[in-house]
């Protein structure tokens, strides 16, 4: 097997394999670079090196969302592997932190019902149609649960040209789809992303999911 990101070959012991067969595909020096978040986290926006932390001064009394939760750190490795993911097409890196991802999930959501569902943070139509795929549907669609596509976003700037202050400042670019008939407002949903940064993002799709009826809304990001 060799490394996803430095094509070097991945060099395992044959009793490893036989223990963990579903390996992720990366090489043990790629590994090292990534930097998995640690609990304790902050309860509120599951970044681990603050625990009482300052950004969710803003986010944490609208109560928009019950937490976040994020598997690694936004380092420089990461930061690469994301742009080489998204901005560059190559599809197939996501598969180096597919089983980190679902383990993350599994620990940080156990206690949500089978029945939670997905919303994967939409793009536009018009940067779908450039990217060719959604970052966040195709994380969503590595976990054991319903994803269901209950917000639309319409046409904005690109959003990391922008400074912070901008990109508070700007409007819910996110639009409520869900149909009143087949939704169950109980039903805790997560929302999936692939970054969460200042969590302006994360925090205008849960105003529109809460909005709209949904009384639980949690959000998971690869990335924090
Ligand atoms: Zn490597
Ligand atoms: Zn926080």
């Amino acid at each position: 097997m060799y490394c996803l990101f430095c094509h070097q070959l991945i060099e395992h012991g044959l009793s490893w394999q036989t223990i963990l067969p579903k390996l992720d595909p990366i090489c043990p020096n790629c590994a090292q670079l990534l930097a998995p978040i640690h609990l304790p986290t902050c309860d509120y926006c599951g970044r681990d090196d603050h625990i009482s932390c300052l950004d969710c001064k803003r986010w944490r009394p609208s109560q928009l969302l019950c937490y976040n939760r994020s598997v690694f750190r936004y380092n420089t490795f990461l930061k690469e592997v994301i742009a080489r993911w998204k901005f560059r097409g190559d599809y197939q890196l996501y598969a180096l932190f597919v089983h980190s991802f679902q383990a993350r999930f599994n620990q940080y959501f156990s206690e949500l019902p089978k029945h939670t569902w997905l919303v994967p943070i939409p793009l536009s139509e018009k940067r779908l149609a450039h990217r060719s795929f959604n970052q966040a549907e195709a994380l969503a669609s590595l976990l054991p649960r319903t994803t269901v596509p209950l917000l639309k976003r319409l046409e904005g700037e690109k959003q990391s040209k922008k400074t912070r202050k901008h990109r508070l400042a700007m409007r819910n670019p996110f639009l409520y789809q869900g149909s009143q008939e087949d939704v169950d407002f109980a039903q805790p949903i997560v929302l999936i992303d692939d970054i969460y940064t200042t969590g302006t993002t994360i925090h205008h799709a849960a105003q529109r999911l809460r909005a709209a009826g949904h009384q639980k809304v949690y959000s998971f990001t690869l990335a924090r």
